[in-house]
């Protein structure tokens, strides 16, 4: 049965996340463009290269974008944990879908909010450190198996990244209509700690290739799916078991064509990861303006990424979107386009 969700909860929330400027762009004499007013505020200045441009002159210079919460540089891992996913994950254990996006352009802080670094775990480590947590705390009444999965969607052909030779994956829906990904490698777990090591293993086999604007910039989608099936303890056998799965995203960098000139390889990439980013946006837009009885109406065969998320994007599920950003006044044009998808995504 589908449980009703609480009225609290949002089922999608925006966030945006502003990184600190870099030393290249300090060396480049970049100044900081996007600020952040409030908790729920962001403003972008247009840098304005030309101040002979009267067209330009008589527009506005600033341009403002509401999100549910805004992080800038100031933002620790913890906060941006607590503020979006923190809350989701007793959800995921007791049989709902969670759902967590990176988006932004190549650069703009994306893995370092999902996966970071050793003295500053992101969202993947700290989000299985809870879980498993919430587990234990609940052990007594409750039986949990955890499994699994990490996978890259490139050039729209699904990759197994814990077992890179298996070759292209496909999708496959079952009887009762949910997706399948057929032959991926589930792996049982019981601590964070093994995700992490497969995940850095994972990692390894990534797609990443060169681009103008990042020397190891995402070609790929990257997705971690972690799924807990939950029953009660000495309940009646024939009682269903209860599943929830948790997604976590680390979407191919959002880059302009143009920003990358991009020829040949690159350019067909870039026409994929478009693609897909274009049909994720317009599933999240349409989930956000459906409410309740949202699914039916969302087309989600436009992409693979899409597809895969089906479920994880409609029904009892909640979404998290975390856009990111540079600061910088040489990624103006980038920081807009970002900030406008991100924000579309929310608002109709
Ligand atoms: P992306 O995955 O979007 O391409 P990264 O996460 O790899 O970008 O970030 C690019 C660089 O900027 C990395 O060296 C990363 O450590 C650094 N960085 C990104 N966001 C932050 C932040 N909020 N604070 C400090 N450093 C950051
Ligand atoms: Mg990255």
């Amino acid at each position: 049965a589908l449980r009703e969700m609480e009225p609290k909860d949002q089922q999608l929330m925006v966030a945006l996340r502003i990184r600190p400027l870099n030393s290249t762009e300090l060396e480049e004499g970049a100044t900081v463009i996007a600020h952040k007013v409030g908790d729920q505020v962001v403003v972008l200045m247009d840098p304005g290269e030309d101040p002979e441009d009267t067209l330009r002159a008589h527009r506005s210079r600033e341009r403002t974008f509401i999100f549910d919460t805004v992080f800038d540089q100031n933002a620790s891992q913890e906060a941006v944990y607590h503020a979006t996913i923190q809350h989701l994950v007793e959800g995921v254990i007791s049989g709902y879908n969670a759902t967590v996006f990176a988006y932004g352009p190549s650069g703009a802080g994306k893995t370092h909010t999902m996966l970071g670094m050793d003295a500053e775990p992101g969202i993947y480590l700290q989000t299985l450190t809870d879980l498993f947590q919430a587990i234990e705390e609940t052990q007594d009444n409750m039986e949990y198996s955890v499994s699994m999965s990490y996978l890259e969607i490139y050039n729209e052909v699904i990759r197994d990244l814990l077992n890179p030779s298996s070759g292209f994956l496909e999708l496959r829906e079952d009887s009762r209509g949910s997706i399948q990904i057929a032959g991926i490698t589930e792996v049982s777990t019981s601590n964070a700690q093994e995700i992490m090591q497969l995940l850095t293993k994972g990692n390894r086999q990534r797609t990443q290739e060169p681009t103008a604007t990042n020397k190891t910039s995402s070609r790929s989608h990257a997705v971690l799916q972690v799924t807990v099936h939950q029953k009660s303890r000495g309940g009646d056998l024939a009682e269903e078991v209860c599943l929830g799965r948790l997604f976590m995203v680390d979407l191919a960098g959002a880059e302009r064509a143009a920003q990358t000139q991009n020829r040949g390889k690159r350019m067909k990439e870039g026409a994929h990861i478009n693609r897909s980013l274009l049909a994720l946006g317009n599933c999240i837009n349409a989930l956000s303006e459906k409410g309740g009885s949202r699914a039916q109406y969302v087309n989600f065969r436009d992409s693979k990424l899409t597809r895969l998320l089906k479920d994880a994007l409609g029904g009892n599920s909640r979404t998290v979107m975390i856009a990111h950003i540079s600061p910088a006044s040489t990624s103006f044009e980038e920081s807009r386009t970002t900030l406008l998808y991100a924000y579309r995504a929310k608002n109709i």
